[in-house]
């Protein structure tokens, strides 16, 4: 396994910086907006559509390699907006390079987590590319098994933010030979459905600016009921993965905590209604935590709500995090949970979380990504889906990819997004 890590460049000017910062994103821009801008500097509309095109390329880290525009409208544009609303702080390839974990540094020197990961083509569909992206630094909910949850809350994202983590996961997807995107799941820090505004104008700029359709995206929530109820009525038509991990309210009002206000029953009506007006079906994340919800009750209990909503059910054995006692059950256990939702005959898919411990701090952006495993009629795992990786190639043990880490989330001191020149963050990007 490679491990690289990228620091930016030393923050050098900051009034220079200050200012630029404070500048517009071109995510940020509507299209009308972007096409008044480009017309301030005597090009015409279509420019604007070039541009936003361009924006898009893999391979365009900045203005400056937008040789199709002229140099002046280049030069106008880089006084008046941005290229991109966040930066690369640090990169991290793991599972043979297949999998690129960014820290993203945005303008208020907060950071994120974004995963990039590519997995070959199985049965019959084309390979794939997905991207895990953050909605908020930290998390208001509070689920007590997640390293997210535990930072509690700093703020949300905005859409351009969002949208411009998969723009630099495609841009470092490229520079790996990798890509492009093909997919996005909203399974990063924080909780898409309480940053509903930029989760979904994230969504409509995904789908219209960057070619991704909804189909091809997944939302994952705890549970923010009327959130549910508004989102299926987007038009947006979303896979919607609804993070369980309870069959009761007495458990999950201590798992997952907005339990306590939006309860299981509400939970579900939503959830069934979502599947209902949209035609998506519904996912089921359980994590499974040793001694806490890997019984045989709790697994009557998702039996029957999978049934109620046809839902697909995924588990997730818990990655440790630091601090908290809970891991993944011992194997027997594990198993014993696994055959009693493989005879309900329930599809049912087990990801493979073995490098979570040399990963904590983002186990849930690992799980996100990880390689699944078919959960046969008889209890057993089936192979891996994505054939090409070997159980060895997805653990990455803590002496393996130890690369130099800045602390996550609120805690690592960034400079600014998109500060100095171009050329100077292009540099960064390359490590130099
Ligand atoms: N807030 C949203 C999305 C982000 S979390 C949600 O909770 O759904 C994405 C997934 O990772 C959720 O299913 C979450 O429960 C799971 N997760 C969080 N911490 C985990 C851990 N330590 N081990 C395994 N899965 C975890
Ligand atoms: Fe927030 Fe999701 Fe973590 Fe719960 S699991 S604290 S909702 S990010």
């Amino acid at each position: 396994m490679t491990t690289t890590v990228r620091t930016p460049t030393r923050r050098t000017r900051q009034s220079d910086d200050d200012s630029r910062a404070r500048l517009p994103a071109l995510s940020a821009l509507a299209d009308d907006a972007l096409a008044e801008l480009v017309g301030t500097l005597g090009e015409p509309p279509w420019r604007a559509r070039q541009l936003r095109r361009a924006a898009w390329q893999p391979f365009v880290a900045s203005l400056d390699d937008i040789r199709q525009l002229p140099a002046g409208l280049r030069e106008g544009l880089a006084a008046r907006l941005r290229f991109i609303s966040a930066i690369v702080a640090s990169e991290r390839l793991a599972d043979r390079g297949t999998t690129i974990k960014l820290l993203c540094g945005l303008d208020d020197q907060l950071t994120v987590e974004t995963v990039a990961m590519e997995s070959p083509p199985r049965g019959g569909s084309s390979r794939r590319a997905t991207v895990c992206v953050s909605t908020q630094v930290g998390c208001a909910i509070g689920c007590p098994f997640c390293a997210t949850g535990r930072m509690g809350l700093r703020r949300s994202c905005t859409p351009a933010e969002v949208v411009d983590q998969v723009r630099l996961a495609g841009q470092a997807l490229h520079r790996h030979g990798l890509g492009p995107v093909t997919h996005v799941v909203y399974m990063g820090m924080g909780e898409p459905l309480a940053a509903y505004e930029t989760t979904v104008a994230s969504l409509r700029a995904l789908a219209v600016h960057g070619g991704i359709s909804p189909r091809r995206i997944t939302v994952s929530t705890s549970g923010v009921v009327p959130s549910i109820r508004r989102l299926a009525a987007e038009g947006l038509p979303v896979t919607l993965a609804i993070s369980l991990h309870a069959a009761t309210d007495e458990l999950r009002d201590r798992l997952v905590p907005i339990n306590r206000a939006h309860p299981l029953d509400a939970l579900v009506a939503a959830a069934g209604a979502y599947g209902r007006v949209t035609g998506r079906r519904l996912s089921l994340e359980w994590c499974l935590i040793g001694g806490v919800n890997d019984g045989l009750d709790q697994a009557a209990g998702l039996v029957r709500i999978a049934r109620r909503l046809r839902a697909h059910v995924n588990v997730i054995p818990m990655n440790r995090i630091e601090g908290s006692p809970w891991g993944p059950p011992p194997a027997d256990v594990s198993r014993a949970f696994l055959r009693h939702l493989s005879q309900a005959a329930l599809t049912v898919t087990v990801r493979d979380t073995r490098g979570g411990e040399a990963d904590a701090a983002c186990g849930q952006l690992r799980a996100s990504l990880e390689p699944r495993r078919q959960l046969r009629p008889d209890g057993t795992l089936g192979p891996q889906r994505s054939a090409q990786r070997g159980p060895d190639e997805i653990r990455a043990p803590a002496g393996r990819d130890s690369g130099r880490r800045p602390p996550l989330g609120n805690g690592a001191q960034l400079p600014r997004a998109d500060q100095g020149s171009e050329k100077r963050r292009e540099r960064a990007h390359r490590g130099a």
